[in-house]
């Protein structure tokens, strides 16, 4: 099989030119440029990586909503390129190509400039055979450097401390400086806001946190969360605090319960003691551990 070439010009007016092309298992991957105009009549172009499946449709003249006859698509098969092995065999190909040719130069870097190098190139419009154009994942990052996707969301957090590159879920992004909640704080917050929609829920407390943050950030004289809670709780709040709120909250649940034993029944009890008892135990062992190491 390969790429449908009648395709290559999209009823909706996108047309389609392929620069380099790989069979895979008897499946064309191809390199591609696309143009088109959009609705202000400006003209966009770019490249991407696709494969047959993405080009798998067939012409349908069909009625819109306005009562207009127009031309669409219909998928012949149900192909798909998310799912499709040979693209990802391709991609994953390319992007080990990219990692060698690159590897003295980010190794030469360390790997947090590294980090930085690959998203401003990417930004930039550089392509690294990443998913989606100028956007790069921590996973992508991971795969490029060769290096555990651990380790890049590690750095990451190290670069936000540094305020050099910020993270919107797993995507990299720009620092921008503004006040904004330590990130426990956030954590809070996004989970009280999306626990009663159905835990997780999208971007319900991003969205929530990005309303507070800059309302505070415009209207009070915060403009840095080590402002309001002072270095020591920045990013990151200061793990003697954390001690003393998991201790305090937790007397709070005891306290709640000996007060109303219903909170133990019921389907969804809203204290588990088996669990809660199970990780209390496990946590104990762990730092009874750390004693024994650190003891004298
Ligand atoms: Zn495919």
């Amino acid at each position: 099989m390969a790429i449908n070439r009648r395709n290559l010009r999209e009823p909706g007016g996108i047309r389609w030119k392929i620069l380099q092309s790989w069979i895979e298992n008897g499946h064309e991957v191809a390199w591609m440029e696309y143009r088109g105009i959009n609705v202000r009549d400006e003209p966009f172009f770019g490249e991407q990586l696709h494969c047959e499946c993405y080009f798998d449709y067939q012409r349908k003249r069909m009625k819109c909503g306005d009562g207009k006859w127009r031309v669409g698509t219909v998928r012949s098969s149900d192909k798909d390129e998310y799912r499709c092995p040979a693209i990802k065999k391709v991609r994953e190909s390319l992007i080990k190509k990219a990692a060698e040719a690159n590897k003295e130069r980010w190794q030469n870097l360390g790997w947090k400039n590294a980090i930085l190098d690959i998203f401003k190139r990417v930004s930039s419009g550089e392509n690294l055979w990443q998913h989606h154009e100028k956007i790069i994942y921590v996973q992508e990052v991971a795969k490029l450097l060769q290096i555990p996707d651990t380790d890049v969301w590690r750095y990451c957090d190290e670069l936000f401390a540094e305020e050099k590159l910020d993270l919107n879920g797993a995507i990299l992004m720009d620092y921008v400086s503004r006040f904004r909640f330590p990130k426990e704080v956030q954590q809070l917050f996004g989970y009280m806001i999306e626990e009663p929609l159905g835990w997780p829920n999208g971007e319900a407390g991003d969205g929530f946190l990005e309303i507070i943050e800059e309302a505070i950030h415009k209207r009070t004289d915060y403009k840095h969360g080590k402002r309001a809670f002072g270095e020591e709780n920045y990013p990151n709040v200061a793990t003697h605090i954390l001690e003393m709120f998991a201790l305090r909250w937790l007397r709070f649940v005891l306290a709640r319960v000996k007060e109303n034993p219903e909170l133990l029944k019921g389907k969804y009890p809203e204290v588990d003691l088996d669990a809660t008892l199970k990780s209390l135990e496990k946590l104990l062992e762990e730092f009874r551990k750390l004693k024994q190491a650190t003891d004298p």
